[in-house]
């Protein structure tokens, strides 16, 4: 029997974790999230439901949101005309199986069935073929892969538990603009027949998802069809890349996510993100600062980090290093003064003396008052060199190439700002240092109401 068990999981491993690991990990063979800087897309799973889906369709209209609705067969069959609205009005049909049902449960030939039932109800009612393909849950297994010559497999970047009514309107609103942004691929429920889910649940879908689209339109922000999203995501130059490459990109970004939970990395606009930053004490040599102010080993310094999805995908689309250089000016005219801000209500981060950056990036920051230094010669200089060069030939447009070319220039050097010069250039003021207990109430409001950075939540 032991044996047997064991037997029964070692297959259901194969069969099941590991291809949906893969597929989770690295998006191997699946769609999970876009690339876009305007557009992400809404995705519904499960219906179509004759109360909750036609209030859906209403809902989009309304905002001119275009969806991908993943429908079970047996619900299709027995709503057309909500099938044919959904495609009169611009929606794109994915496939869902004709029942709830897992794939890890069902032999290859059963799922085969599911889909192509499925395929054949959609065709039957709009007169097109759905390609795109979503198994319930999630859960794909191998042969799923071999399917895809056939169909797209579709998954999410972000799912919400909006299938259960407890979560409730309020928790989902946050959720989900929490997780709004560009290249998203967000996955809803209109019905909540399905097995665990609440009937009712979709009814506060509908309220959270009507603030979430007001505020994407206050951003910008617009849905659209999974299909459009993929092919936007095949013409773009990330396509283009190896897979190796693609592959260390992806380990290095996820590096990243690592060193900033640990370090407890900050982010100056959280809804695009380009500048990190930490506190944290100088370690370095003596240094005299432009305005006469002296940084010495231990004094507070605000660290900041370049974010290297933003590096990346600006890298990319640029096409020459002039390009990407005027870009990085950009965005850094964008977060220098949310930063000022940030510091002119923070008596914490005012206690820093300097803003300071180690970059090979280095031929810019002049322009916004950094002094560019130096790094004393040793092994910090020259293993800071070894990362941030393998780091800037992923990036880079031209990658690897070009820094053999001109690796005279590309030396990392250290940046630094004063602070109270950052202060000053954006016309802030150092926060006072904190007062003694009895005064902090009284002038608590007054504080506030002169700092407007003072009530910033990290
Ligand atoms: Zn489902």
């Amino acid at each position: 029997m032991q044996t047997l068990l064991l037997w029964l999981f070692y297959i259901s491993t194969f069969y099941a974790f590991i291809p949906g690991m893969i597929s989770r990990l690295f998006g191997y063979r699946v769609f999970r999230k876009g690339i876009s800087r305007t557009d992400y897309c809404l995705t519904f799973d499960d219906g179509p439901d004759p109360h909750y889906t036609p209030l859906l369709l209403d809902l989009l209209k309304r905002y001119g949101a275009k969806a991908t609705f993943f429908v079970v067969g047996s619900h299709a069959e027995q709503h057309p005309e909500i099938i044919k609205r959904m495609h009169e009005e611009g929606h794109l049909i994915g496939i869902h199986n004709y029942v709830h049902k897992t794939n890890w449960l069902m032999r290859p030939a059963t799922v085969r069935k599911q889909i192509d039932q499925t395929s054949d109800i959609i065709f039957a009612i709009t007169g097109e073929r759905s390609t795109y393909y979503r198994p319930p849950w999630g859960i794909v297994n191998l042969f799923d892969f071999s399917k895809r010559r056939q169909v797209q497999i579709v998954l999410w970047s972000a799912m919400f538990g909006d299938w259960k009514e407890k979560l409730g309107v309020e928790r989902l609103t946050e959720k989900l603009l929490a997780k709004l942004g560009p290249g998203e691929v967000l996955l809803l429920h209109d019905c909540g027949t399905t097995l665990g889910a609440d009937p009712n649940a979709p009814e506060h879908m509908l309220i959270a998802l009507e603030r979430m689209l007001e505020e994407a339109k206050s951003r910008g922000l617009s849905s659209v069809r999974i299909d459009e999203m993929i092919r936007a995501v095949r013409s773009s130059p990330v396509a283009s890349l190896s897979f190796g490459k693609r592959l260390l990109v992806g380990l290095w970004l996820g590096w990243e996510k690592l060193f900033q939970l640990l370090f407890q990395i900050k982010t100056v606009s959280r809804e695009d993100p380009f500048l990190h930053y930490r506190l944290r004490k100088y370690q370095g040599h003596t240094v005299h600062m432009d305005n006469g102010e002296t940084l010495s080993k231990g004094d507070k310094v605000i660290e900041l980090h370049f974010d290297n999805r933003q590096l990346f995908e600006l890298g990319i689309h640029s096409r020459s290093t002039a390009q990407l250089a005027i870009r990085l000016i950009r965005r850094m005219e964008k977060d220098l003064p949310v930063l000022a801000e940030r510091i002119a209500g923070d008596v914490e981060l005012a206690e820093a003396k300097a803003l300071y950056g180690v970059s090979m990036i280095n031929r810019g920051p002049e322009k916004f008052g950094f002094m560019v230094l130096d790094l004393p010669s040793g092994l910090f200089a020259s293993s800071t060199k070894f990362y941030l060069s393998i780091l800037l030939s992923v990036i880079h447009p031209s990658g690897g190439a070009r820094l053999k070319e001109r690796s005279d220039q590309l030396v990392p050097k250290m940046m630094l700002m004063p602070v109270s010069q950052l202060l000053d250039q954006m016309n802030h003021q150092r926060p006072q240092k904190p007062v003694p207990q009895e005064r902090i109430l009284e002038d608590e409001l007054a504080l506030n109401a002169e700092l407007p950075g003072a009530t910033v939540v990290h």
